[in-house]
């Protein structure tokens, strides 16, 4: 059954609302009738099976049949991803990261980031369209603008992994426990600088290889979050 999202907010005791885009999918892009059956998620952990009421010109009303509370498992990975310069490329390593699984996504600020970057509505859609298709009911919590430095502050109790091509000694990341709350980082196209991995290892961090060779940015979140998450 196909699955729609509505924030919790659009969702009574007795029945819920899709609104805008979601409304326009309902009865254009899945032709979904009243009466038609039909899964809605709040991206806070609970599924809804509803049925269509009424069709409007920019609202489905629905009647709730059923609502199924999923606790978040872990693991807790987020994703900390040097904001990079093509966009395109940013929003492939969002969109498969969510698909994957992460609990949350900061684009971060470094010191070899460019300007560029996405908007925080258009990443909240990419994450939504995401969590859709990979039938997830956690929407990733998002947070934007944030330097190295900041992550630190603001996660202190995570195990923070840095991705990163230099050095004989980096650990293998199969080689990595699992089990924690994890921040993966991953650089932009310029990578992090000497002092960004320093300033990371020194608060706990462990520096972790993805082969020999190097990688795209995206394909290293895509490569690290599969060994992490799935
Ligand atoms: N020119 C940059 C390359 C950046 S690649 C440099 O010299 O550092 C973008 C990011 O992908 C890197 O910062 C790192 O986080 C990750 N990455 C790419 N290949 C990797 C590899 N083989 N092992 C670990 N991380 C890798």
């Amino acid at each position: 059954m196909e699955l729609f999202f509505t924030p919790s907010s659009c969702i009574n005791d007795e029945t819920l609302e899709l609104t805008d885009q979601e409304a326009r999918h309902f009865a254009q892009v899945f032709r979904k009738r009243e009466g038609d059956s039909f899964w809605v998620t709040d991206g806070e952990g609970t599924l809804y099976t509803a049925q269509c009421v009424s069709i409007g010109k920019r609202t489905v009303e629905a009647r709730i049949s059923k609502r199924t509370f999923t606790g978040q498992t872990p693991p807790h990975t987020i994703l900390a991803i040097g904001v990079l310069k093509k966009k395109d490329r940013l929003e492939t390593a969002i969109e498969k990261a969510v698909e994957l699984g992460v609990s949350g996504i900061i684009l971060l600020n470094t010191q070899h980031t460019e300007k560029g970057g996405i908007s925080e509505q258009r990443l909240r859609s990419i994450c939504i369209s995401a969590i859709k298709q990979s039938q997830r009911v956690w929407l990733p919590a998002i947070h934007v603008n944030l330097k190295p430095d900041d992550v630190l502050r603001q996660f202190p109790d995570h195990r923070y992994i840095i991705a990163h091509e230099k050095g004989n000694d980096n650990t293998p990341i199969r080689e990595l426990t699992t089990g924690s709350k994890d921040i993966l980082f991953i650089g932009p196209e310029g990578g992090f600088s000497p002092s960004e991995v320093d300033m990371i290892r020194t608060s706990g961090g462990v520096i972790v290889s993805l082969g020999d060779y190097r990688l795209r940015a995206e394909t290293a979140a895509i490569a690290g979050l599969s060994q992490l998450l799935i």
